[in-house]
């Protein structure tokens, strides 16, 4: 049986990254850029004023004080958008507003609060109450950005500041690895779709938004299957639904019961590449391609894994084995969940022969983080998985003591988050 480590390496060996897309900036927001950017412009575009106050010549601020007043004729008004036809001569200045470009002439600003302006009902005339150094108040044409600077680099992974570094060199739309789209079916007859009464021995399917939700939370788009009963020729046929996903995820049908035909479907009609992972929860876990068609309808691999049913069990196993492969199609380089080092509250003994991942909360107190479990660990009981923040890692036929170090996984950090 694969490691974890093993199974992992296996799975990123048969994904590669999607080819990149044209889009409209807002729609980039955690994708991977493409391609390099370059400014066609300078940001800001002109020399501007920083401040509200008036454009001066410095010069004729010399010796300007509280008690030395500067008198200067004020010859215009001038705000952000407009530019002043006027030119600031000795002996003038000009009111200026923030962002407005500074005028011909000017080489500073002083800022209303240094002016007699409060106080002069005269709005011909200002006095200036302190010297003004050249370029002060001033912010340059280019400071921000130079006309021909790249200003993004191809593998930049976008955050919001950087759709408004795009947007403020006016570009609308950028190119980014394209978001994989995966196909998500659930397969039990057990399963009873939402918005339906009950029967007896049903349950509702929650497994395919829990998957689904996960697939959105990482930034890709879900294809919704919906169920399957455990029928051959019935779940051999939803999984062709998937021919043009770019990874399909089932849930369920991949244990050592009669009904279990995930595995076998993928064995014989497709390509089985591992079965069963040293991980609890989660053993099951089926990794393999089914036929699908590519833009051109050649034929592709597209990569599946068989998620087992338990609901816990399927969202720990896309956490460790599904997210490091959707974020490797992204187009990302750091597929690793941060792992701190926690203090145990409590004793957890692993005889299981498999590694352990349990539900944990982890929290700081006084510079150390402790982790406690979220309740009974058994496959099947969410509730603990929704109290959790993190995962505990309990080695292989280890056990850790109350107050002993233990790894902690931690699902609610994302992945760049730099430790
Ligand atoms: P299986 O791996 O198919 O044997 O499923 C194991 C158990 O997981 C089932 O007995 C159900 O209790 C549960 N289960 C399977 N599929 C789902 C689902 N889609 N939603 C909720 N629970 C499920
Ligand atoms: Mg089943």
């Amino acid at each position: 049986m694969l490691t974890v480590e093993e199974a992992l390496e296996k799975i990123l060996g048969e994904v590669d990254t999607l080819e990149a897309e044209s889009v409209p900036i807002l729609d980039t927001l955690g994708q991977v850029l493409a391609e390099d950017i370059r400014s066609k412009i300078n940001v800001p575009p002109l020399d501007n004023s920083a401040m509200d106050g008036y454009a001066v010549r410095s010069e004729d601020t010399r010796n300007a004080g509280e008690k030395t007043p500067k008198y200067l004729k004020v010859i215009d008004t001038v705000m952000a958008g407009s530019i002043s036809k006027k030119e600031v001569a000795p002996g003038t200045a000009i009111r200026i507003m923030t962002g407005a470009p500074i005028p011909a002439g000017a080489n500073g600003v002083v800022q209303f609060e240094h002016t007699d302006e409060a106080k002069n009902k005269d709005n011909t005339r200002v006095g200036v109450l302190e010297e003004i150094r050249p370029g002060q108040n001033m912010r340059k044409a280019g400071e921000d950005i130079k006309t021909g600077a790249t200003i993004l680099r191809k593998g930049t992974v976008i955050r919001p500041a950087e759709i408004g570094l795009i947007a403020s060199l006016g570009y609308n739309k950028a190119r980014v690895i394209r978001r994989p789209v995966v196909a998500v079916l659930s397969t039990g007859n057990e399963l009873v779709e939402l918005g339906n009464p009950l029967p007896e021995g049903k349950i509702y399917d929650s497994n395919l938004y829990s998957i689904a939700a996960l697939v959105k939370k990482y930034g890709c788009v879900p294809k919704i299957l919906g169920i399957t009963h455990d029928h051959e020729a019935e779940t051999a046929d939803k999984i062709k639904q998937a021919q043009d996903a770019d990874m399909l995820l089932t849930t369920g049908g991949v244990s050592m019961g009669d009904y279990d035909i995930v595995k076998d479907i993928l064995a014989r009609d497709h390509k089985m590449i591992f079965w069963q992972v040293k991980v609890k929860p989660g053993k099951p876990l089926a990794f393999g391609k089914i036929k699908g068609r590519d833009k051109n309808g050649g034929e592709r691999g597209i990569p599946h894994l068989g998620l087992p049913g338990n609901p816990v069990s399927c969202m720990v196993g896309f956490e460790l084995f599904v997210r490091p492969a959707l974020l490797k199609m992204m187009g990302k380089k750091n597929y690793d969940k941060p792992i701190v080092t926690a203090i145990m509250e409590e004793t957890i003994k692993n005889d299981s022969g498999r590694r352990l991942y349990d539900r944990a909360v982890v929290e700081k107190r006084e510079g150390h983080y402790y982790a406690q479990l979220t309740g009974p660990q058994g496959s099947g009981v969410l509730s603990s998985m929704s109290l959790a923040n993190g995962l505990v890692l309990i080695p292989e036929e280890k056990t850790i003591k109350k107050g002993e170090n233990v790894q902690a996984l931690m699902l609610d950090w994302n992945e760049e988050v730099n430790l």
